[in-house]
């Protein structure tokens, strides 16, 4: 079936199935804006319908598509400038809250009032933040980390019990995001709501909620939570409304027993731009640091990595890896899934000899490559402009130009992912997260693309 008319098809559904009030007011403008990569873009008319729709909604939406379309599908919804105009038109978009409040969905339509206003339903939070990559089982531990990993896992095992709040911190690569994502989804299995959320996208989300005047909505989805993981949180430096609205969403949680992890690239005390109240709170549970891998322990990754992928590298060259990648495992992964395309494009020989030229690219002094460089080569190599990769086009071509530079920009440069996907025309870590693993998905059979994504990568290594 095509996209549009599987969306044609789900709205008539959704319309008999979410009852005429809620359908009215959150779908019924809704239009097919556009389908890629299994992703439907649906325009909306405001920035609550967006919110209602992409979290609360989105289960059952993304159900009922599925199932008409045949296919797991995603479903972004985008607020869209002639829908605007539209609802400008029959009705003052600026709706006031307690008509807001009266249009809040419940799940079930009969329930009795007593009962939704006893026991106000908690909002369905986005899906896609927790990675089911980073598990405490594909976390190596060793002298290095095993603090930090037993303190995780006792986080994991008793919320809001033992360390709350839990503060990692550490270097680049070193495992923070692992970590956090690790103790997210131990708890999420176990049935807690969690949220992961980059600094960043606290931030984002806060400004959105300020401008579309949905504050409540931001508190009820923060402090709604059992677990809250923050990442990151040296980005809300200086920033002080957003200092001061996780200050609140901070206390909220903890105070009511509920756990937040947070990450940062230093120690609270030395996050200099920070209110001190928040400082000081960041010192109450448990602050651990995590430490550099020691050889062995790069080797055990390296030996995790290859066996989960299915390629064999001899030990020594995985020995040879591991002593010569700096110790930031985002560079040692860098390396490794270069020369893990090598082994299985080429023979035992050629390989040895890339391997070796992969190792000295990486460590012959270069510049230090940022994201603008990695979209430039992309581009050229792709016969793109570089806008066509920030810019919000979906031509399947440019997509996929678009991930490779997303892809090469997680592995080449020490931005995060919320900085990538800044500069990609400020689309969401999440989706940058999932350009990156699609592109990591398709090297691993296609040897086109393997050979073109080796080549910029060469290039951008070797460039002056
Ligand atoms: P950080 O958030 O500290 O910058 P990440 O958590 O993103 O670092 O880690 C970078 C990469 O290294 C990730 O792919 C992660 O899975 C991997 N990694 C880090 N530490 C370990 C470890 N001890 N065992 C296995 N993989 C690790
Ligand atoms: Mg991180």
């Amino acid at each position: 079936m095509q996209a549009n008319d599987a969306w044609t098809a789900a709205y008539h559904q959704l319309e008999l199935q979410l009852g005429r009030a809620r359908f009215d007011t959150w779908l019924r403008s809704a239009v097919y804006l556009g389908f890629e990569d299994n992703t439907f873009y649906i325009g909306v008319h405001n920035g609550y319908a967006q919110d209602m729709l992409q979290h609360r909604l989105y289960r059952h939406i993304r159900r009922v598509l599925t199932d008409v379309y045949g296919e797991e599908v995603e479903i972004q919804f985008e607020v869209h400038k002639a829908q605007i105009e539209e609802a400008n038109r029959s009705q003052n978009d600026e709706m006031p809250l307690f008509r807001l409040l009266a249009q809040q969905p419940s799940e079930d339509e009969a329930q009795p009032l007593h009962e939704i206003i006893g026991k106000p339903k908690t909002p369905d939070l986005p899906e896609s933040e927790l990675n089911d990559k980073y598990l405490f089982n594909r976390f190596i531990v060793n002298s290095s980390n095993q603090v930090v990993f037993e303190a995780a896992r006792a986080v994991a095992d008793y919320p809001a019990t033992v360390y709350n709040p839990f503060f990692v911190y550490g270097g680049v690569g070193l495992g923070k995001t692992h970590l956090l994502q690790a103790v997210g989804n131990a708890c999420q299995e176990r049935g807690y709501r969690v949220l992961y959320v980059p600094s960043e996208a606290f931030t984002n989300d806060l400004i959105h909620a300020i401008r579309n005047r949905t504050t409540a909505m931001f508190r009820e989805k923060y402090r709604g939570l059992d677990v809250l993981l923050i990442d990151d949180i040296q980005f809300i430096g200086g920033k002080e409304t957003t200092q001061e609205e996780f200050f609140h969403t901070f206390n909220a949680l903890v105070n009511f027993n509920k756990q937040v992890v947070v990450a940062s690239d230093r120690h609270p005390r030395e996050l200099a731009t920070f209110a001190d109240r928040l400082r000081s709170r960041f010192q109450g549970g448990l602050v651990a640091d995590i430490q550099p891998p020691e050889l062995e322990t790069r080797i055990a990754i390296l030996e995790l990595w290859a066996s989960e992928r299915n390629v064999s590298l001899p030990r020594d060259i995985l020995h040879v890896i591991a002593e010569r990648s700096s110790p930031n495992i985002r560079d040692l992964s860098g390396i490794f899934n270069q020369v893990a395309i090598q082994y299985r494009m080429g023979g035992e020989q050629t390989s040895r000899f890339r391997t070796e030229a992969t190792l000295s690219r990486y460590h012959s002094p270069r510049r230090r490559l940022g994201v603008l460089h990695v979209i430039k080569a992309v581009a050229e190599a792709f016969n793109l402009d570089m806008s066509d990769l920030m810019s919000k086009k979906r031509a399947s071509r440019i997509n996929k130009a678009r991930q490779v530079a997303m892809y090469l920009s997680r592995d080449l440069t020490d931005a995060s992912l919320p900085q990538i996907g800044s500069e990609f025309g400020g689309r969401s870590h999440t989706t940058v997260l999932h350009g990156c693993n699609k592109i990591a998905e398709e090297l691993e059979t296609d040897k086109v693309l393997s050979a073109r994504v080796q080549k910029i990568q060469n290039q951008l290594l070797e460039g002056g």
